[in-house]
Formats: C-alpha cells, sequence, structure tokens
C-alpha cells in the first residue's frame, strides 16, 4: 500500500488494524511564514513531515509507526512584517497539540513523538508537553530536528544558523522543497547586543534572549548565508537527522 503510514489515507478500520501492530504516531509540527525569497513559506512544515514520512519509511519493516497530519501553523508573531506569514497565538499552538495528542491516546496511541520544523514554536511545544504531565498516560517527546544534527551542522555550514540561512536551505533542497536558486540572498542579520543576544543558534555563550521582530535583524526576511547552501550539504545533515530519529524511535518503542 502506498502512503502506508499517513493516518490521513487510512480508513478507521486500517486504523484499528494498524494499532495492533504499534502504538507510536509522529505529529509533525511546522509554520506558515516566511523564509525569505528563495524558500516558501511552508518550508518548516514541508521539512518536519519530510523527516517524519522518511524515517517512517526506513523503519517500517522493523517498527511500524503512523504519520499524523501535519500541524502547518506555528508560533510566528515575529515574521508578520513579512507577507505570507500566517501566525497562532502561543496558547492556540499549545491547545492544538494537547488536543491532537489527547485525540490520539483516545484511540490507543501510547507513544507520541512530535517532529517540530519551527525554532518559535518550541515554548508552546514545552507548554503543552507540561500541561500533559501526569494527565495524559501516554509517552509524549518532542524532536526539534536540527538538535539531532547540531555536531554536523557545526561542520559544514556556514554560521549564522537561523534562519532561511545555509542550514535551512540546504536541508530544504535536498529534501526536494521548492528553492528559487537564483533569488537566494546572504544577509547575516543585525547583532542585538553584540557578544550576547546574536541572531545565531551555534553562538557561544554568554547568551541572553530578548523580544524582537525580523524585520529589526534582516531586510530580506534570511538571516544566514543561503547561497552557500548545496543539495550535498543538506544530504549530510539529513542523513544523520534520520539515522539519529531511527535509533531514538526504536528506543521509544522498546521503552
Ligand atoms: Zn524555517
Amino acid at each position: 500500500m502506498e502512503n502506508k503510514y499517513l493516518l490521513a489515507k487510512m480508513t478507521w478500520p486500517e486504523v484499528e488494524e494498524i494499532l495492533k501492530e504499534t502504538d507510536i504516531a509522529l505529529v509533525p509540527v511546522g509554520s506558515t511564514e516566511q523564509h525569505g525569497p528563495a524558500l516558501p513559506v511552508d518550508n518548516d512544515a514541508y521539512i518536519a513531515t519530510e523527516f517524519a514520512i522518511r524515517v517512517a519509511e526506513r523503519l517500517w519493516e522493523k517498527q511500524k509507526v503512523v504519520v499524523v497530519p501535519t500541524i502547518e501553523y506555528g508560533y510566528s508573531p515575529h515574521h508578520m512584517q513579512f507577507k505570507g506569514t500566517v501566525t497562532l497565538s502561543e496558547s492556540t499552538l499549545a491547545n492544538i497539540i494537547v488536543d491532537i495528542c489527547t485525540s490520539l491516546v483516545h484511540h490507543g496511541f501510547k507513544r507520541i513523538i512530535l517532529i517540530n520544523g519551527h525554532g518559535g514554536n518550541t515554548t508552546a511545544i514545552s507548554n503543552a508537553l507540561h500541561s500533559m504531565n501526569n494527565v495524559v498516560l501516554a509517552k509524549i517527546f518532542n524532536v526539534d530536528w536540527w538538535t539531532f544534527a547540531s555536531d554536523i551542522i557545526g561542520e559544514v555550514v556556514t554560521r549564522p544558523v537561523f534562519h532561511a540561512c545555509d542550514m535551512e536551505t540546504s536541508v530544504a533542497w535536498h529534501l526536494d522543497q521548492r528553492v528559487l536558486e537564483d533569488r537566494r540572498v546572504d544577509e547575516p542579520g543585525r547583532s542585538i547586543i553584540p557578544g550576547f543576544v546574536e541572531p545565531d543558534m551555534l553562538a557561544p555563550p554568554p547568551k541572553a534572549s530578548v523580544a524582537f521582530m525580523m524585520k529589526y535583524i534582516t531586510e530580506s526576511g534570511v538571516v544566514g548565508y543561503s547561497t552557500k547552501a548545496t543539495k550535498e550539504k543538506g544530504k549530510q545533515i539529513a542523513d544523520v537527522v534520520l539515522e539519529r530519529l531511527e535509533e531514538f524511535i526504536l528506543k521509544v518503542a522498546g521503552a
């Protein structure tokens, strides 16, 4: 059966059947937000979905998992100065996550893994996870995909790693995202407090955080060097993410 792991393509009796073989669900969490002039606004949702589908495919013979429809919107108010961004409030996103997990648990899924594609979602996700502690009787995890490969990312990409940058463009490109190759731009981004609040996920300590708008640190919407992106680098990063996701899911299955 094609798309055999996609919940959206199953009938209810098929879901009942697959629940006899697995209780693991993957929930991709994305955003609909500007990604500069070269990447579409679905980029974070696209990458999270691709990782979920590709790891489900790799695992199928060893361990069946079900991929749930992607949460296509995320928490993106800081991108609203750029056209096409659609944001949820943080509490709405957290509530959607709780409602999805609660529904899945109701049907018998006992291990749920969120695969998050957007840095701005992390607070809402951790709030959702906290609110389910000791309430929803299931093991519920979150993976921000880039944290599964931050070592290799540090080795292969040009910093800063922040938004629609070398890392994100390379990975998207490798995963067959629409990339407007000749619209790629380089913009390292304005430092907010030099040495303390830098737009770079790999910046060394000391680090402080701040409420900000993307427009303040970038004109194009890009923070990073997207012209440095290559499919090869994307493959190096994505292969490591998939390998470690597979290992993680197998451990979750055995836990
Ligand atoms: Zn993104």
